[in-house]
């Protein structure tokens, strides 16, 4: 499946393909002119170039989008579900295919790749059955001869903005249930990792989908605000940063659109003294330096209550030795196994995260395992950054209180369960945490008191099953409705409520013969 185009770009040379949109059905080379560079973050070459709209590509992606709605909202509850089902298939047999195209533009290694795909699939199949979540509510005689009804129905065409960190999963959050529900999707993926999407534009064709149900604007800012500000555009998904997050959710509820905008998170694992300390410290790796902590639902601060953080450090460093890092599309450079961890999305990325190490260090964080400065053979202009772990870090530096999106452990010694509690609740995010613990009690505690929107017990990383649904608390989410599960087949229909009055033909509604009374 090819998903690029060779079109001229003033700012690529002629060898270089521009990543282009998918309008109408069929991939678009842009005309633009504007272009941004597209990584293979192990190699640090660039692999590609992709679009970036400009007004012109915006409408016409609206316009189509608008035009496959009107179709699309037409077709029956069975003939959707065609295609929904085909779709589910051909993800199945085909999933191989995206995840080394997720892994060659992001890095993460090949099974984690795999691995986001799998939790996107679960939305899919969930949405497959779509027909049970979306049918309305029926109340007979409500009053005399009076019976109210529901029905819900799709709200047109919806925009998905999604961030470089998950390209498949994130915009799987939404599109299977949207789609499903009767609308037409816009999606602007990240500009950073820009293939999958069209990857998935292709896959929606062959299932059936008819053209312009499913879109896909390559862009910046510019085709962000072109979605925010469209008067046919009805609702914004967004997943990202907390600032842009912010700016989503006002500039598309001032553009009077339904707006669920997720954004960052900096998420804490509360260790109580009784817990498993071999389980903690796998944990704390996996959640911590997996996809080189390049998850909103990474673990970034572990919360050790007194007197386990040394002992706990001492694990977590064993571990750390043991890791390995390397290109996440293959075995080269470490000893014939795929690597547990790939590289940083960016260079700008990967300095970013560096002086957040610099400045945990300036303000008195003592560095247990230091990652500035690695290198991997053979990678040398990969964008790595070993796993870092740091101890004492105060809770007043900005390496603590700001989330820095990379392999870097922060470890914070508490004195007590409520000390440690009160810091997760004083911290302006709320996506995930997690509690460990053999304290039935203190857990149930815990779940109770934490103000956060995902909570594991002994759990690293809780995302919820795609019946569930997925979503933060405070600034890691602006906005009402979560993602997928019951949330999210809310989110994208509009119901109806119908008071319906037919008149009984024996009496003709006369109410002196037992017909009309209110
Ligand atoms: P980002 O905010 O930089 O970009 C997200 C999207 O917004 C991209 O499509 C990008 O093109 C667009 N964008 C960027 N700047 C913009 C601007 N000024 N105006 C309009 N649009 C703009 O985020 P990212 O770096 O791609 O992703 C990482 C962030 O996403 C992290 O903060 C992470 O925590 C967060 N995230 C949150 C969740 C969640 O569920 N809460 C899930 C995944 C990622």
């Amino acid at each position: 499946m090819s998903i690029t185009e060779t079109a001229p770009s003033p700012t690529s040379t002629p060898e270089v393909a521009v990543i282009g949109h998918w309008i109408d059905g069929a991939l678009r080379a842009s005309t633009s002119g504007r272009t941004a560079p597209v990584y293979n973050p192990a190699t640090g070459a660039v692999r590609a170039e992709v679009a970036l709209a400009d007004q012109a590509e915006v409408d016409a992606a609206i316009a189509s989008a608008q035009a496959g709605f009107e179709q699309w909202s037409r077709y029956s509850i069975a003939k959707r579900q065609t295609v929904l089902f085909a779709f589910r298939e051909l993800l199945n047999a085909r999933k191989g295919e995206l995840a080394a195209l997720i892994t060659a533009e992001h890095g993460k290694v090949l099974s984690d790749a795999m691995g986001e795909i799998l939790r996107g699939q679960e939305v899919v199949e969930l949405a497959t059955g779509f027909p049970h979540l979306i049918k309305g509510a029926y109340s007979e005689n409500a009053s005399s001869g009076i019976d109210v009804y529901s029905l819900k129905q799709p709200l047109g065409v919806v925009g998905i903005i999604s961030p470089f960190n998950f390209p498949a999963m994130v915009p799987m959050w939404f599109f299977p249930i949207a789609i499903a529900a009767g609308n037409a999707v816009v999606l602007k993926p990240s500009e950073k990792d820009p293939s999958a999407a069209l990857w998935l534009a292709e896959l929606w064709k062959e299932a059936g989908l008819p053209d312009g149900v499913f879109t896909v604007l390559q862009g910046d800012k510019l085709a962000v605000d072109g979605l925010l500000t469209s008067p046919v555009v009805q609702s914004i998904s967004f997943v990202g940063s907390t600032p842009i997050a912010q700016y989503i959710y006002e500039t598309a509820s001032k553009h009077g659109k339904r707006v669920q905008a997720l954004g960052g998170a900096k998420n804490h694992m509360l260790v109580l003294p009784d817990a498993d300390l071999d389980l903690v410290a796998d944990q704390a790796v996996n959640a911590g330096y997996g996809a080189a902590g390049e998850r909103c639902m990474a673990i970034s601060v572990v919360l050790a209550v007194e007197p386990v953080a040394d002992e706990l450090i001492g694990k977590i460093t064993e571990r750390i030795a043991k890791l390995k890092i390397g290109n996440g599309a293959g075995v080269d450079g470490v000893d014939g196994v795929e690597p547990d961890m790939g590289p940083l999305i960016t260079d700008v990325h990967r300095d970013k995260v560096s002086s957040y190490v610099d400045i945990a260090e300036a303000d008195g964080a003592k560095i247990i395992v230091d990652g500035r400065d690695f290198t991997v053979d053979g990678h040398e202009d990969g964008f790595f950054f070993g796993p870092t772990l740091l101890d004492r870090v105060p809770t007043t530096s900005r390496a603590y209180t700001e989330e820095i999106f990379g392999p870097v452990l922060s470890i914070v010694r508490v004195e007590s369960y409520d000390e440690g509690l009160d810091l997760i609740n004083s911290g302006r995010f709320g996506n995930g945490t997690a509690i460990f613990t053999n304290d039935g009690g203190a857990a149930r505690r815990f779940q109770n008191e934490v103000q956060v929107g995902m909570i594991g017990i002994n759990v690293p990383i809780p995302v919820p099953v795609a019946y569930h649904s997925f979503g933060g608390w405070k600034q890691s989410l602006f906005g009402d409705a979560k993602a997928y599960g019951v949330h999210g087949f809310d989110f994208f229909t509009r119901e109806k409520a119908i008071t319906s009055r037919w008149l009984d033909p024996a009496t003709r509604g006369d109410s002196a013969h037992g017909g009309i009374n209110l």
